[in-house]
């Protein structure tokens, strides 16, 4: 293995899954969507595919609607998924439950980005698996 597949735990390329958090972030933009599975105004799961190197990724959102602030905390999470893992999530029938996503990729790195209440703007940085926050 080399330093850079460590670091990237052999998981995507250069250009979806860098070493820099924000710059994956950036990266993310770019990526194909292939599969949405849970659709809510709070609460997103879905699939998303690199163009160059095939790596799936599973995204998480979450928001908690604060009403009496009015700025509501999001959480993002992006973490990579083998075809294997995609292709179960994809061929359920109903949505996937919490428990079993967070199951899933509990080791593997994972990209964070943190808008919490009362924060100007958002923070990006790397953590360990799928991190589903509370939500509405
Ligand atoms: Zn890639």
């Amino acid at each position: 293995m080399t330093a850079e597949q460590g670091t990237r735990g052999g998981y995507g390329c250069e250009r979806c899954w860098p070493h820099d958090a924000a710059a994956a972030w950036e990266a993310r933009q770019g990526l194909a969507q292939v599969a949405e599975l849970v659709q809510e105004s709070h609460y997103r799961v879905a699939i998303h595919s690199c163009p160059h190197c095939r790596q799936n990724f599973l995204s998480v959102f979450t928001e908690l609607v604060d009403w009496a602030l009015g700025q509501d905390p999001m959480y993002w999470t992006v973490v990579p998924v083998e075809a294997d893992e995609s292709a179960a999530l994809t061929d359920l029938k109903g949505e996937p439950r919490e428990a079993d996503l967070e199951a899933m990729a509990s080791d593997r790195r994972s990209l964070l980005r943190d808008f919490p209440e009362g924060a100007s703007k958002p923070t990006v940085g790397w953590g360990v698996g799928l991190r589903i926050g509370p939500h509405d």
